[in-house]
């Protein structure tokens, strides 16, 4: 289904954006894998695609210079991408009151700023092509805030309005924008999360939900099923947004 598409996933080291890599390889697309600092595990990654081509790149999205080298690093190498998928996210949570400024800082720059970064950088390849998928990971925070989140949930809905603000600039060049708003997703980012259990009681298809289950809905997006579908934003949730 992806054969011969080049897809370029950030954080892919672990958690959503590993899965998201393992699924896109499986269909057929070459992957650059972009985390920042798990070298190992972003080798494992690409050692468990087997025989797909799934190569590793350093880079910390919240850098503009390190984005711009590494769309260029993965142009020389690859080619210029098809499919991107801006992954790459952190949580420093906490109440505002009590909140440092590095925390608000640091969240939007990697959430928010690292995805604007790696589109920039993707488009000149994009337009170029007249086609290209950018799919953007927000979450249900973004959509409907979090206490204790703000600074989380204000990136996450900042990359909804990027994700509608260039599906608009860009529809004309046949390149498509969405986002994908996942629930609680068992992962690093979540494990040590203290009111999992009342969590459940709000998920209506009462379980959490895997790694696997963001990359299926990734993988549509980037696929030919999803052509006419540009601006959206698809909850992975479990109903828990609903
Ligand atoms: P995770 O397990 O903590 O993995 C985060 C990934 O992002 C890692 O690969 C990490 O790379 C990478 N990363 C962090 N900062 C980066 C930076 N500055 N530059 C490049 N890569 C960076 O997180 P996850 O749970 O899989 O979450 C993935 C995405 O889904 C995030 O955007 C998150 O906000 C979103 N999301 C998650 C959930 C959930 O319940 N888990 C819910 C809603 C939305 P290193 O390992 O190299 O540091």
């Amino acid at each position: 289904m992806l054969n011969g598409k080049i897809a370029l996933v950030t954080g892919g080291s672990r958690g959503i954006g590993r899965a998201v890599v393992l699924r896109l390889a499986a269909l057929g697309a070459k992957v650059a894998l972009i985390y920042r600092t798990a070298e190992e595990a972003a080798a494992a990654v690409c050692q468990e695609a087997g025989e797909a081509d799934v190569r590793a790149y350093r880079c910390d999205v919240s850098l503009t210079e390190d984005c711009k080298n590494v769309v260029e690093a993965v142009r020389a190498d690859l080619g210029d991408a098809d499919i991107l998928v801006n992954n790459a996210g952190i949580i420093r949570d906490g109440l505002m009151a009590l909140m440092k400024e590095e925390s608000f800082d640091a969240v939007l720059d990697t959430n928010l700023k690292g995805a604007w970064n790696m589109m920039k950088y993707c488009a000149p390849g994009f337009l170029k092509k007249r086609s290209g998928r950018i799919i953007n990971i927000t979450s249900v925070a973004g959509l409907h805030g979090n206490a204790g989140q703000t600074n989380y949930s204000a990136a996450k809905a900042g990359l909804i309005g990027l994700t509608l603000a260039t599906a608009k600039e860009f529809a004309g060049r046949g390149v498509t924008c969405n986002a994908v708003a996942p629930g609680l997703i068992e992962t690093d980012m979540t494990a040590t999360l203290s009111r999992k259990d009342q969590i459940l009681e709000f998920i209506p298809l009462k379980r959490f939900g895997q790694p696997e289950d963001v990359a299926a809905a990734v993988a549509f997006l980037a696929g030919p099923g999803a052509d006419y579908i540009t601006g959206e934003v698809v909850r992975v949730d479990g109903g828990l947004a609903m």
